[in-house]
């Protein structure tokens, strides 16, 4: 039987963590390793035993809500593998850097540089990772920003899906199905699982938002799969307008051309044209100077601001995260004993268990 322990990410946005346990082979992994955002960071409740207990961790993607507790568990005395997609591995220099320079970490600096990561190469897609007698796992693509992926583990006689963070029809990214359909257990990202969000009303609702050619307008964007979408369509629908990158976005632009197998077809001209393009230029300063769009997570004095995370303007809303519909489409694929639906507020689970008809989500219970 496989053991579930939640660390963090039920009825969550963010800190997700989930501690895995096989009593009959005497296997332990956790997936994903992140803190609640916001000052201060709230940590799952880590514990030396739990680090020390571990033979692997696996990491879905880079963002802190995934990630961030790792100098934690380092600190704690975990000295395993950290196993992660390369793409994944190539984001985590000014991350680390970032770990090092926390004045509030709960963790000594130094712990950072203890972690282990070990990443596995893009041929390794669908193909069934070995790491011991009773511990396996294949991996793909799930959509969700550069180098995210789910997992699929097989401990022993039983098999686990974990979907990490997933996006079903990014622009960019490519999200492939899982070639296996029935588990005993199933994690599932089900961050926009209260609401029902058309990625093609969103946008049309954007592009009028973002009618008048004598403004400046500022979208706030951090490093994601959500962030190259919003470009790429703007770039595209609004032919004759001035975009304007901070350094760090545009960085990111670069670095998904390296790993070209992540994107979706087309996605490596689009992105290179973009890129190559006079009208798209680096972000200087904190003040809009010019009228265009400008792409940052930092305030630009002078710009009119567009709400694209706001709960508040739902009609601006992009997701970034399964809906209601994509949580459904995806249990069409993937049968589960038990599943466990993760990354949703209390008000947005509670939401989605009445939606869902019965017999998808009822083959053996959802976890509550
Ligand atoms: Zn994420
Ligand atoms: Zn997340």
């Amino acid at each position: 039987m496989i053991n579930l322990h939640i660390l963090g990410g039920f009825q969550e946005y963010g800190r997700n963590c989930f501690l895995i346990e096989h009593e009959e082979t005497d296997t332990r992994i956790m997936l994903d390793c992140g803190v609640q955002n916001g000052q201060p960071e709230v940590y799952p409740p880590l514990t030396p035993e739990i680090a020390q207990s571990l033979d692997a961790v696996f990491l879905s993607h880079v963002h802190n809500d995934h990630i961030g507790a790792l100098p934690l568990l380092a600190d704690m005395g975990y000295e395993g593998a950290v196993w992660l997609s390369q793409a994944s591995f190539a984001q985590l220099d000014p991350i680390q850097q970032h770990w090092k320079q926390k004045n509030s970490a709960p963790y000594q600096i130094t712990a950072a540089d203890k972690l282990r990561f070990t990443p596995f190469s893009p041929e390794s897609k669908g193909q069934s990772i070995v790491l011991s007698e009773h511990l396996s796992f294949e991996w793909g693509h799930s959509g969700h920003m550069l180098g995210s992926v789910w997992y699929i583990f097989r401990i022993g006689e039983e098999s686990l899906f974990y979907s990490g963070d997933m996006v079903l029809d990014s622009i960019t990214f490519q999200t492939e199905p899982p070639a296996q359909s029935a588990f005993q257990l199933a994690i599932i990202d089900s961050g926009h699982g209260g609401q029902v969000t058309s990625r093609t009303t969103s946008e049309q609702t954007l592009l009028k938002a973002l009618n008048d050619s004598e403004v400046s307008y500022q979208i706030p964007v951090s490093l994601s799969g959500k962030a190259c979408d919003l470009i790429l369509t703007i770039y595209k629908q609004l032919p004759g307008r001035r975009l304007f990158l901070d350094q760090a976005v545009r960085n990111h632009l670069a670095d998904c051309l390296s790993y070209a197998a992540n994107l979706n077809i087309g996605m490596k001209e689009r992105l290179e044209n973009l890129l190559r393009d006079e009208r798209v230029t680096i972000l200087t300063t904190d003040h809009a100077s010019e009228a265009g769009i400008y792409f940052t997570a930092n305030k630009i004095c002078g710009t009119k601001f567009i709400p694209v995370d706001s709960a508040a303007h739902p009609e601006l809303f992009y997701k970034a995260h399964p809906d209601q519909k994509d949580v459904e489409k995806l249990l069409q694929s993937i049968q589960a004993e038990r599943l466990v639906f993760f990354h949703s507020k209390p008000q947005d689970f509670s939401k989605l268990i009445a939606y869902m008809p019965k017999e998808l989500t009822l083959n053996g219970g959802v976890y509550k």
